[in-house]
């Protein structure tokens, strides 16, 4: 399976890297072209208010769009799980998003740069996951499809609705190759 990771902005290479060590194909994703050749899509932290204005000038916010509504399985964390929510709360104006996760998700939710934190997550079938949050957003409201798998003060900060998967955090920061590899075997 080729899994493309949308490398317009944030951190790709810690993602391509977590791929490579579970013996996926990661593609660096920054043109429709190669968004044509994966099977699935990561979207990484970063800004989601960048990465949605980098969407528009590279021409790849529609493909995506399209691929996604047509059931292509993605993998968002932090910024990413923005980019993926149906409702974006505290975004800029013209910030735009795919809404394929009936999810409400508020920017910067814990706090500023300096309210990042790490924290033991305890996740749905995996157990006890270390988890990086860095200016991160919390999930406010969940769609009836929406099955949380982890939260943190009763804010859920793991999700799933079908093949579309999104994290509040950065699992491609903390060397735990389980999250990736359970995102890859439920697309698969
Ligand atoms: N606060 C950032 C945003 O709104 C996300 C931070 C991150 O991806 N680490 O996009």
């Amino acid at each position: 399976m080729k899994v493309g990771v949308l490398a317009l902005q944030g951190d790709v290479s810690e993602h391509a890297q977590t791929l490579s060590d579970l013996g996926a194909d990661p593609v660096e994703v920054r043109t429709p072209d190669a968004l044509a050749a994966i099977d699935a899509l990561i979207l990484p932290g970063g800004e989601s208010t960048t990465m949605s204005m980098l969407l528009e000038s590279s021409g790849l916010f529609e493909p995506i769009a399209s691929r996604l509504d047509d059931g292509m399985p993605a993998f968002g964390t932090c910024a990413g799980m923005i980019l993926l929510a149906k409702d974006v709360l505290d975004g800029r104006a013209d910030q735009r998003s795919f809404g394929v996760l009936d999810i409400a998700v508020r920017r910067n939710a814990f706090g500023r740069q300096v309210d990042s934190f790490e924290s033991e997550l305890d996740v749905d079938g995996l157990g006890t996951v270390h988890a990086v949050f860095i200016r991160a957003p919390y999930v406010e409201r969940v769609g009836d499809g929406v099955e949380v798998l982890a939260r943190v003060d009763d804010h859920p900060v793991l999700c799933r609705e079908g093949r579309v998967f999104a994290a509040a955090f950065h699992p491609e920061l903390s060397g735990d190759l389980r999250l990736h590899e359970l995102f890859l075997r439920e697309v698969s």
